[in-house]
């Protein structure tokens, strides 16, 4: 065996014991682990370390400074266990060291990403041919399909933006909800259009947009709507507003971080009917379609206005007809982020994606009856896998959440919803079992009894 066969099978077994142990452990790391963090700070020495003692003082100061994220009892923030198949799939292309900046770069690379797009266009009801970019995750998500909406209104009014700037354009007005995620303002304020100018529409006791609220036409403008409310998993009202938005000449954009795929689920995609009517879509794989960080999806129905946006030449870089991944995304140089997308729809299929996500919302409205049962208000309807409960006073829920997180069995995070302070739940992975959500959901009733 090569040193380097060595080296990754090493790698392979450290990586299992800790996938293995990931289970029994606390899920916020001890504070002897954070501690001895201490331990990577220190001078760059100048002589070479061998491989293996690098690999071993990163297991071991790294390892148990995990937070235990990719187990099956965290529930903090949204954010998806990886499945075992898009950790292996993960592991090999990053063997592959692939660069999908064009088909020259990665045939397989840009091969696979074309498929997978396909895939997901067709589960969700998207046309053929949808403009697809491969992004680090939903912030870049936004910010991308916003830029190809920026380039399609101005371009219909004789204005090329990305060669003139803003400066002396046609204003766009930007419509977002009162529950708006805040990488979308980001993306706002990173195109120039401004966070302040946004018109913000009111929404309902769930954090939907209400559709009799939507502003009156008035020039170009963007829709931007949200499906799976960060805190509640709501989703606005698509079907309703979108039309509508259309009749009045609007690009409607759809963060659909999430909340997109409960599109896979007969049962749930009645919440996110109309999700395929839209201009362009925001979407995380890293989330609930539980792949490896980072990597999420910006579609845009029109490819062309998703390339005016980001297409670039240059003479030492290929002119082709193909769909060449870097005209479509803000990155030339690139992983191969298609790879894990695929092994998760390729591994899945349709029947195990519905499945993923009906059984994470039906651990979610385990954990509301359970909570509600013991007398604690669940303040969201509970619709899709997110769950706010409040403890009485926002001092109260502070101290139980704090306790939970420090407790270990399981970890969530905490909100202030539509002024109340809150624990949040988000079941978005693969790993949790309904014993979880039980050993879980006694931990939590029992500390809330201990904290008066
Ligand atoms: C998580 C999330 C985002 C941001 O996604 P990242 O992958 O963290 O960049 C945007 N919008 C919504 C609704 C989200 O839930």
């Amino acid at each position: 065996m090569t040193d380097q066969t060595d080296l990754l099978q090493n790698a392979a077994r450290r990586a299992t014991r800790y996938l293995d142990a990931l289970p029994q452990r606390a899920i916020w790391p001890s504070d002897a682990a954070l501690a001895a963090l201490e331990g990577f700070v220190e001078p760059l020495q100048r002589e070479p370390v061998p491989a293996e003692t690098v690999l071993a003082r990163l297991d071991q100061l790294g390892s148990p400074a995990t937070v235990a994220s990719a187990g099956p009892r965290y529930f903090g923030y949204v954010v998806g266990g990886a499945l075992p198949a898009t950790v292996a799939a993960n592991w090999l292309a990053t063997a592959w060291d692939q660069n999908v900046h064009h088909w020259a770069g990665s045939p397989v690379g840009a091969q696979l990403e074309e498929v997978a797009l396909g895939w997901i266009c067709d589960l969700a009801g998207l046309p053929a041919g949808t403009g697809g970019a491969f992004v680090t995750g939903a912030s870049i998500a936004n910010l991308c399909a916003l830029a190809a909406a920026r380039h399609a209104l101005l371009a219909r009014l004789g204005w090329d933006v990305e060669a003139r700037g803003l400066y002396g354009a046609p204003e766009i007005r930007i419509v977002a909800g009162e529950e708006v995620h805040s990488t979308l303002l980001k993306a706002i304020a990173l195109l120039g259009f401004g966070r302040e100018r946004v018109v913000r529409v009111p929404a309902d006791g769930q954090g939907r947009m209400r559709a009799d609220a939507l502003p009156a036409n008035s020039g170009p403008t963007i829709v931007c709507l949200q499906a799976g409310d960060v805190n509640a998993g709501a989703c606005d009202p698509l079907a309703e507003i979108i039309p509508a938005a259309h009749a009045a000449g609007a690009w409607v954009h759809v963060d659909a971080a999430f909340g997109f795929w409960a599109i896979a689920s007969p049962r749930h995609a009645p919440l996110v009917a109309g999700l395929g009517l839209a201009d362009s879509w925001a979407t995380d794989a890293h989330k609930w379609l539980n792949v490896p960080y980072d990597c999420g999806l910006a579609l845009v129905r029109d490819p062309l206005a998703l390339q005016g946006a980001m297409s670039i030449r240059a003479a030492y870089l290929p002119d082709d007809d193909r769909r060449e991944p870097s005209r479509f995304g803000p990155e030339l140089s690139r992983r191969a982020r298609g790879v894990a997308v695929w092994a998760a729809l390729k591994h899945l299929g349709r029947d195990g994606l519905a499945a993923l996500v009906e059984r994470c919302c039906e651990h979610a409205r385990r954990f509301a009856t359970g909570l509600a049962a013991a007398g604690h208000a669940v303040l969201n309807d509970v619709v899709l896998n997110q769950v706010l409960v409040s403890f009485g006073s926002p001092e109260r829920t502070r101290r139980v959440l704090a306790a939970v997180q420090a407790e270990g069995t399981c970890w969530c995070s905490g909100t202030v919803w539509r002024g109340q302070t809150a624990m949040r739940i988000s079941v978005t992975s693969w790993a949790t079992t309904k014993e979880d959500v039980d050993r879980s959901l006694a931990a939590i009733l029992r500390i809330a009894a201990e904290q008066v």
